[in-house]
């Protein structure tokens, strides 16, 4: 029996070394160089060909799935939170306001599940929506990207794809986004070794405007909400 345990627990501590080795801390928040040369440049091939088949399985029913978004690195990340930050601060929001403000959508660089090359935020081409695509609205009755919900709500798991941030009542963190789906059988496990990260290590406030504003329990918070509070097919 004791042998057994013995066996269990160094099965067990090989997972957890494997798992250090497949997502090192530099993948897990975007620190890679990528050439971006496509829509799909730095998604996982994995990935990349789950969305092709669900591409082509929607097209035989008019709807062009195309990807606005999908892997960003770090140093993306960090443009969009300081453009977003100077934007905020100039209509007058507080600091503090402005950063309540951005983490309604977008994240603190090096928290992004676009530098995973598992997420893709995703619309329909057919209609010809090209201004301000990512409008909740727009995803609902009467909008441009209704037919393509409704056909993703029926079949985009099937393909391992899932949306993220769900209008589930009373989650938290970020705001339902009813274009980012998630690549499951990649994006959980990588989920699970991000969270056994320290997230006061991951986040450099250096670069950040607004940084002096993340403190250890403005962290705390934003992990339990904005990085756990997802749809709980995606949390292990
Ligand atoms: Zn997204």
């Amino acid at each position: 029996m004791k042998k057994l345990i013995c066996t269990f627990l160094i099965v067990v501590a090989g997972f957890g070394v494997l798992h250090a080795q497949e997502y090192p801390v530099e993948i897990l928040t975007g620190k890679v160089d990528v050439t971006m040369e496509h829509d799909l440049s730095g998604v996982k091939p994995e990935v990349v060909s789950a969305f092709l088949k669900m591409q082509e399985a929607a097209a035989a029913e008019g709807i062009e799935l195309k990807v606005v978004s999908g892997f960003r690195n770090y140093q993306r990340q960090l443009e969009i939170w300081n453009d977003k930050y100077k934007k905020y601060r100039k209509e007058g929001l507080t600091p503090p306001q402005a950063v309540e403000k951005i983490i309604e959508y977008s994240t603190i660089p090096g928290t992004s599940r676009h530098h995973w090359g598992t997420d893709l935020d995703i619309i329909d081409e057919a209609p010809d929506e090209r201004e301000k695509v990512l409008d909740p609205e727009k995803f609902e009755e009467g909008g441009p990207f209704y037919k393509m919900k409704l056909w993703m709500d029926e079949h985009a798991e099937s393909y391992g794809f899932y949306l993220v941030y769900t209008n589930a009542p009373g989650r938290k963190g970020f705001h339902y986004e009813p274009w980012h789906y998630s690549y499951a059988p990649i994006s959980v496990p990588m989920l699970k070794a991000y969270l056994a990260q320290d997230i006061n290590e991951i986040v450099q406030t250096a670069d950040l405007l607004g940084g002096q504003l993340l403190s250890e329990s403005f962290l705390e918070q934003y992990k339990r909400e904005q990085i756990s509070d997802i749809n709980k097919d995606l949390i292990d």
